[in-house]
């Protein structure tokens, strides 16, 4: 970690997931800027805009001098609308990465999806190291498959380092996916189906801890020296490359 500090720009700021990013980076004192396709909070410096439009992306790094990108942005899953996964996912996502390197960004977080590698059978203790499955399971996650790892293949190219990020289930204040999805369970009268024994299970992080995780990830993806990178490498138990 350097001293210095980083200026983020949150790419999907205004959502639920990386609202709490903005939250938990003012919390810290950082300066933060938001990049999305709507508004929905006037407390940080705003910058509209698509992400498959790499321009725009530029215009808001070279505006708000970013140093790391934490990349949030997706359309919400469970649309009928495999095109717009592609363009935004894997097209607006190719256009960050470009965007970054082209205004000499060095740090870019991105969120991707525990969905990446379920096939739809039982994962029990899987870590990163779990191959993706043959077949995504709907195009939502092959664009975040694909995403993820554009991001990963771009890691130490053109200065830009990167680091791709699974969450399973978010939950908590601000959600408009999982409590609405419950609810419409309940209005269509399908609570009385179970599938399974009662016994299945399904991974949930709490947004605050799955914003953290994301600062986390940020302040570690560069380390600067040696001893450093042993003392992350200690903290985190992880195998850096020789
Ligand atoms: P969200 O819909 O609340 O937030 C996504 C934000 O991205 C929105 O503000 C939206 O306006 C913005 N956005 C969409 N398209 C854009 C574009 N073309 N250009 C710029 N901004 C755009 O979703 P969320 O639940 O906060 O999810 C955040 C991230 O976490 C997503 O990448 C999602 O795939 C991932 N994720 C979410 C969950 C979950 O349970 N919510 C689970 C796993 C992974």
């Amino acid at each position: 970690m350097s001293g210095k500090r980083d200026i983020y720009l949150v790419i999907g700021g205004s959502g639920f997931l990386g609202r709490h990013v903005v939250e938990a980076l003012l919390a810290r004192g950082d300066s933060v800027s938001v990049f999305d396709i709507v508004q929905r909070h006037h407390d940080v410096p705003f910058y509209s805009g698509d992400i498959s439009e790499e321009e725009q992306v530029s215009d808001a790094l070279r505006k708000s001098g970013a140093t790391c990108i934490i990349h949030t942005a997706s359309p919400l899953h469970g649309l009928d609308d495999p095109a717009l996964y592609w363009k935004v996912n894997v097209d607006g996502t190719q256009a960050v990465i470009n965007a970054a390197v082209a205004n000499g960004v060095p740090k870019l977080v991105y969120t991707s999806s525990a969905g990446v590698v379920f096939d739809g059978s039982d994962l029990i203790d899987v870590d990163e190291r779990i191959p993706g499955p043959e077949k995504a399971m709907d195009p939502y996650n092959e664009s975040k498959a694909k995403a993820e790892e554009i991001v990963l293949a771009a890691n130490g190219k053109g200065g830009l380092y990167t680091v791709a990020l699974r969450p399973a289930g978010i939950f908590g204040p601000g959600d408009r996916q999982m409590i609405a999805g419950l609810f419409q369970v309940w209005q269509r009268g399908q609570s009385h189906i179970q599938l399974g024994d009662n016994t299945n299970l399904f991974d949930w992080t709490y947004v605050g801890n799955c914003a953290y995780a994301h600062l986390l990830a940020a302040d570690r993806l560069i380390p600067t020296s040696e001893k450093d990178a042993l003392r992350v490498k200690d903290e985190l138990d992880i195998a850096l490359p020789p």
